[in-house]
């Protein structure tokens, strides 16, 4: 039986959004539990699919003592304050100085945070805890598949493993496999070999998702050197030798820090075997290269194509509002997808979820049946867009308290609320208010205020790929839409300055100089 330290510091940062991460961003629940220190840590995230909560259910398996640090996260967003970044840091280290000694520090990590005063948040939190702990005890992080892995992050800890899924439905599942690791770390006792790999090009979220190719193909790769076998069991060459596990993270491209970008680490017990599967799994990417795209439709031209195709449809045509996802830093707020449903008057068309608080609070306090003669959206005012002016009638209102019962969000105890669903009569086209940016990735979201998404002939999320865990099942067909939002998705558009040289901002696009 081991001590094993367990903390948790969540955050993905959009350094090109228009919002930052307060410290009541993370000390609020939303579509995640709080703030959390302690033993408290414990029951919180019991039953939610995040990482800690796989971790802490593995490691008690396995006997271990377990100390709480402390666990939080806040939505995507632009910087995470330098006063959040240093409470959460602080107290981390405060507990992991007091409560020593430890046998090992399990830590449930973004990737992807970058603070005010520091470009690579988990590279120095990380540094901050060896300092305590010293090199001697294995160190294991769980990582995001949005990794914006640095040499700092791989220096520091013993070993990290990353999401395999995008839409991440793995994601308490890639806890348990940390706490695997860890496990198998304390009882090996023998010096792992890191071998670490970043890719040349960015690559934009939309064309990440591994429910498509070519994501999906390497990381069916990622299993077949891991097992050391093919997909149909056969042995696969000798690059399985002594590897322990492996990570690819994709990246995060909207950080303009010097590291942003795919990477991959190896971790094995033979260096050149270890090494040697680095090398293969980096050709498979950069072999894919040209791949990693697709069409992304102007919003007009989507919603013609939208019912055009609704005519014969038996489910609904789903519109993914790409660049307003809240889960990468947008304000899911923007209005362009819906300034264009309500041109084209698509009756039966449902959008959510519209992030604004003073509309939802209006509807609430109205009641079923009242008319809001209101502009709705647009509250941040992203790209000079301004609210959608209409005499909303309130159809339905709710508290923004439900459970999540989709892949990704199975689980999640959501408090964001109040909720409400508007519709503007004249064009027939409704609306999903919500209080807080939680990503429109669970059919639940819709159910609380009314609405069954497999019955709405043309339904349009503010998601880039997380609503394909819970709504590809049910949709005739997805069109990827582009309309104003915080996430950029052609990195080629966005105005960096701290990339490294020389990598392309888009697969086969234009060299950063
Ligand atoms: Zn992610």
């Amino acid at each position: 039986m081991a001590r094993i330290a367990i903390g948790g510091f969540q955050h993905e940062t959009n350094t090109f959004a228009p919002q930052k991460a307060s410290w009541d961003d993370f000390a609020r629940a939303d579509a995640w539990p709080p703030f959390l220190r302690g033993e408290e840590m414990f029951d919180a995230v019991a039953g939610f699919n995040i990482p800690v909560a796989g971790a802490i259910m593995t490691l008690r398996a396995r006997g271990h003592e377990l100390v709480p640090l402390c666990w939080c996260s806040a939505p995507p967003s632009s910087y995470v304050e330098q006063d959040a970044y240093e409470k959460v840091a602080g107290w981390m280290i405060e507990d992991l100085a007091a409560k020593g000694p430890f046998d090992a520090v399990y830590l449930d990590l973004h990737g992807a945070m970058v603070a005010e005063h520091l470009e690579d948040g988990e590279g120095e939190l990380m540094r901050r805890v060896r300092a305590v702990v010293g090199d001697a005890i294995p160190l294991v992080a769980s990582l995001d598949y949005h990794t914006n892995m640095t040499p700092a992050m791989v220096r520091h800890a013993t070993a990290m493993v990353g999401y395999r899924t995008y839409p991440h439905i793995d994601m308490a599942d890639t806890g348990s496999k940390a706490a695997e690791l860890l496990d198998r770390l304390l009882t090996d006792r023998r010096v792992l070999h890191k071998a670490f790999r970043q890719i040349d090009f960015l690559i934009p979220l939309v064309w990440q998702c591994t429910l498509l190719d070519p994501a999906k193909g390497i990381f069916d790769l990622l299993g077949e050197i891991e097992r050391g076998t093919d997909k149909k069991g056969a042995p696969s060459g000798a690059h399985n030798q002594g590897i322990v596990s492996l990570t690819h993270t994709p990246g995060f491209p909207p950080a303009d820090i010097k590291e942003c970008g795919p990477a991959l680490v190896v971790y094995g017990y033979d260096k050149a075997a270890t090494e040697a599967a680095a090398d293969r799994l980096a050709a498979a990417v950069k072999a894919r290269e040209k791949d990693f795209a697709g069409r992304l439709w102007e919003a007009d031209e989507a919603v013609v194509e939208a019912m055009r195709l609704a005519k014969n449809a038996t489910r609904p045509v789903i519109l993914a509002d790409v660049q307003d996802n809240p889960g990468a830093g947008g304000s899911s707020d923007t209005v362009g997808l819906l300034r264009a449903l309500i041109a084209h008057e698509v009756r039966g068309a449902v959008i959510g979820m519209i992030v604004d608080p003073p509309s939802a609070a209006a509807a609430a306090a109205a009641g079923e049946g009242a008319i809001l003669q209101r502009g709705i959206g647009a509250g941040v005012g992203f790209a000079g867009e301004k609210p959608v002016e209409a005499a909303w009638r309130v159809v339905k209102v709710g508290t923004g308290i439900f459970t999540g019962t989709g892949p990704f969000y199975n689980g999640a105890k959501f408090q964001i609320g109040p909720m409400a669903l508007l519709i503007d009569e004249a064009s027939g086209v409704s609306a999903v208010l919500a209080c807080k940016r939680v990503q429109a990735a669970d059919q639940e979201m819709f159910r609380h205020v009314g609405v069954e998404p497999s019955k709405v002939p043309i339904l349009a999320l503010k998601s880039t790929v997380h609503f394909r865990a819970d709504f590809q099942p049910i949709a005739e067909i997805i069109l990827p839409v582009r309309s104003p939002g915080a996430h950029i998705t052609d990195p080629a558009e966005l105005p960096y300055k701290n990339l490294r040289k020389g990598i392309r901002l888009s697969p086969e696009g234009p060299v950063y100089l």
